[in-house]
């Protein structure tokens, strides 16, 4: 049992830790390193070089340095370091502390699993620590993260390091019933951990929320925070905090855009990128392989993958919460001998956090939406990253693959690829990201469509499921901005039906009546003959069967050849883009 510390002692303490406090001032002070070096973007100096001498003309009285050790650090910091078993840093580390820790704006890029967020912890602590803050102080740090999940693993990673240092630290996250007791302590906290939404929130409603003495902003996963998807939020939250603080911006693919850094009114930013040279834009110790697959054999692919890796731990990325959906309560209807789990965005946080921390513990298959794609550290353990849906960018690809093969481990991930998605291919491979594109092995492949037949006869309401499945992929497509990759239009849909195991495509009435009285003002070709031709998909608004099938290239053609001869005219792939859009509005409504 610990005995009462006596006043004497405490005394004591206040006294070395000022003589601390004071020691590493000047060491930091004497030891700046020159702004804009960065010792791990050079190459090795000559051995008799000068000690701090960086082979440029500039100087660091870090470059040599390669332990936590040896770093101006408060000695409850390095404790709680060695005790988490860091001592060696990692290269974004020693590339950042150093500028870090005299207070310099950063914006810090290394690949995913290397370590960002000591680089951005460590300051925190030491800064908080250097100011002598204490729980009256009120918010000192406000770490951003894009996602409830991510926040939740900076916060265990600040709790472990800083458990000898006597701040408080909160995470305030969406979605959970505790906003009114947030609200009490939230002006007792040093460290805010937080989600832009939650935190503005508390900026409105939170009565004398103050962070006006803040001191140091954090954004993990910056470029992502600085995308439009929260450009509001993020907007409104800047224009809360005072100008005077420092601020550090960290990803695996990070934003350079002055824009974007003047919205945050950096001053002279360090840019430390320390993988820019490196062969690879993702961590050289994994496999990555792309296959091209048809859009109906996508999911007999994915359940052929998943009966073939059963010792595995796999996290399967879908592009939306209702195809996650779909697909897991439809697989775990078929038991393929392997724990299956689910995360989204729509799910109560509690069972979010939960299905979150089974999946770090156990092996599993994991299926999920882009809410798992960034930051998140599941134990080191991922075995596979496969993607069933292509993403929507270079950036999301390296970021998912980047939940395996972190920090020392390796790992695998397998993209597939529609035939009319191909381009993502050579975008991948301009931005350095090294994949093997593998016919699929035809003698593996179990398919499933026939068994997902069966289980929606059996289960109404799957197939209530697979139909919302089936629309919000068409809708993803169809929304994405890369045009080049995506193309509602090519995708063979009665097919995707069928494979999802549904009897026929959904009926689309609303569609259906929209195309009609289109087609009678603007004279449809793509759209008409199908309607034509085609049995039972769609019921016409005359309670006759019709059709709208966007379909490769080839039909494509046909039908706009047979549109020459027809009295109808012609709609435009826009038009048509339009037409599926604002159905999706409709049934996102009636959800
Ligand atoms: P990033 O944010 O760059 O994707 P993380 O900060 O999540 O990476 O770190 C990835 C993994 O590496 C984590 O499991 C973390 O504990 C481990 N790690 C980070 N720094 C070190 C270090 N200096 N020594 C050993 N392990 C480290
Ligand atoms: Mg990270």
């Amino acid at each position: 049992m610990r005995r009462p510390k006596s006043k004497e002692f405490r005394k004591q303490q206040r006294l070395s830790e000022e003589d601390e406090i004071n020691l590493l001032n000047s060491w930091i002070q004497a030891q700046k390193p020159d702004s804009g070096t960065n010792p791990m973007s050079l190459k090795p100096l000559p051995k008799n070089s000068p000690v701090g001498r960086l082979g440029d003309n500039t100087f660091s009285r870090y470059a040599g340095v390669v332990r936590f050790e040896q770093l101006p650090l408060s000695k409850k910091t390095k404790d709680a370091l060695r005790a988490s078993k860091f001592v060696s840093m990692t290269d974004i580390q020693r590339a950042s502390l150093p500028h870090s820790l005299c207070g310099r704006d950063v914006l810090g890029a290394a690949k995913t699993g290397s370590g960002k967020t000591l680089a951005f912890i460590i300051p925190v602590l030491e800064k908080l620590y250097r100011e002598r803050w204490d729980v009256e102080a009120g918010v000192g740090s406000i770490i951003i993260s894009p996602t409830r999940e991510l926040a939740a693993q900076i916060f265990d990673v600040l709790t472990s390091v800083g458990k000898n240092h006597g701040f408080s630290a909160g995470l305030l996250i969406g979605g959970r019933k505790e906003v009114a007791i947030e609200k009490e302590s939230v002006n007792k906290l040093n460290v805010l951990i937080c989600t832009p939404g939650r935190l503005l929130q508390h900026m409105d409603e939170t009565p004398y929320f103050d962070c006006s003495e803040m001191k140091v902003l954090v954004l993990d996963e910056a470029d992502r925070i600085l995308d439009s998807g929260f450009k509001r939020e993020l907007n409104a939250i800047i224009s809360q905090l005072p100008k005077r603080r420092q601020t550090m911006l960290f990803s695996a693919t990070q934003t350079k855009s002055v824009q974007d850094l003047a919205r945050l009114s950096l001053k002279d930013p360090e840019y430390l990128s320390v993988h820019e040279e490196s062969i690879t834009a993702t961590p050289t110790l994994l496999k990555q392989i792309v296959m091209t697959v048809p859009l109906d054999q996508k999911l007999d692919m994915l359940w052929s993958f998943i009966k073939t890796h059963l010792q595995s731990k796999t996290l399967v990325f879908l592009s939306s919460c209702k195809q996650v959906k779909y697909v897991f309560e439809a697989f775990k209807k078929l038991h393929p001998g392997i724990p299956l789990k689910c995360l989204h965005g729509r799910m109560k946080q509690e069972k979010r956090m939960a299905i979150y921390s089974e999946f770090c513990e156990k092996r599993s298959v994991l299926f999920s939406t882009d809410v798992a794609a960034r930051g998140l550290d599941f134990n080191k353990a991922v075995d596979w990253v496969v993607q069933v849906d292509c993403p929507e960018n270079v950036a999301s690809y390296i970021h998912r693959v980047g939940r395996t093969a972190r920090y020392k481990s390796d790992g695998k991930s397998v993209l597939f690829l529609l035939p009319s998605e191909t381009q993502m291919l050579e975008k991948l491979k301009a931005a350095k990201v090294p994949v093997h594109l593998t016919k699929p092995r035809k003698e593996l492949l179990q398919p499933v469509s026939s068994l997902l037949a069966s289980l929606l006869v059996k289960y109404p309401e799957l197939q209530l499921r697979a139909q919302r499945a089936f629309v919000t992929y068409l809708r993803s497509i169809h929304l994405q901005k890369d045009k080049e990759i995506f193309d509602v239009l090519k995708l063979p849909i009665d097919e995707y039906s069928a494979s999802l195991g549904l009897p026929m495509t959904p009926k689309i009435r609303f569609l259906n009546r929209n195309i009609k009285s289109k087609a009678v003002s603007t004279k449809s070709s793509l759209v008409e003959p199908e309607v034509r031709n085609k049995e039972n998909v769609l019921e016409g608004s005359r309670g006759k069967p019709a059709t709208v099938v966007f379909k490769d290239e080839e039909t494509e053609n046909d039908l706009l050849h047979a549109a020459d001869t027809s009295s109808e005219g012609n709609m435009t792939s826009t038009e048509i883009g339009e037409l599926v859009n604002s159905f999706i509005k409709e049934e996102k409504a009636q959800d």
